[in-house]
């Protein structure tokens, strides 16, 4: 039994967090009264936004639901997700699914989590329609041939300030 019980995780590489995102989010907020949304990210790879970028820019686009009162800790972090619970004492892991490729994908991870910790839990929250076509691999795509990424993109944040080094 965790301490933290109303606390979830919601790991992701978030390169960059995207409206689909904030959606889940949202909905997680829904289900826990405290969410660590947690960037992922290996040291070997080379993201498209660091992973100190990819954390103020959750912060930032998190701080309108933060001024509604809603609990959200943004930070990133390397190896098991399940350590990471560990660690922030929950048992609970969220997901978005969009597809049922995602389906595949996820059930496979939550499966090996659960093995590691079987106090362990995987939420899954389905994306919602106007968002499920969202990812971030599209939006980088867009970015990266000059479009204009801000339909993805939560209302209140500028990419620009964000990639400026990149453009
Ligand atoms: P990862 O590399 O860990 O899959 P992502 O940043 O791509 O990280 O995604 C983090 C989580 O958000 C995953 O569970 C993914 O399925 C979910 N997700 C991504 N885009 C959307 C979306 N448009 N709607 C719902 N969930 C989404």
């Amino acid at each position: 039994m965790k301490q933290n019980k109303r606390a979830a995780v919601f790991p992701g590489s978030f390169d960059p967090f995207t409206l689909g995102h904030m959606d889940v989010l949202q909905s997680a907020l829904k289900l826990f009264d405290k969410i660590y949304v947690a960037v992922g990210y290996n040291h070997l790879k080379r993201g498209f936004l660091s992973p100190q970028t990819r954390v103020r820019l959750i912060q930032d686009a998190v701080r309108p639901l933060m001024d509604n009162g809603a609990d959200i800790e943004v930070l990133s972090y390397t190896g098991l997700t399940v350590s990471l619970c560990r660690e922030k004492e929950t048992d609970f892991i969220i997901r978005g699914l969009r597809t049922t490729t995602d389906f595949e994908l996820e059930s496979v991870i939550a499966q090996a989590n659960r093995e590691m910790q079987p106090e362990t839990v995987t939420v899954f929250i389905p994306a919602s329609h106007a968002y499920s076509f969202i990812s971030s691999t599209v939006v980088r795509d867009v970015i990266i041939n000059g479009g204009d990424a801000s339909p993805f993109l939560p209302s209140n944040i500028d990419i620009k300030d964000y990639i400026q080094s990149k453009i």
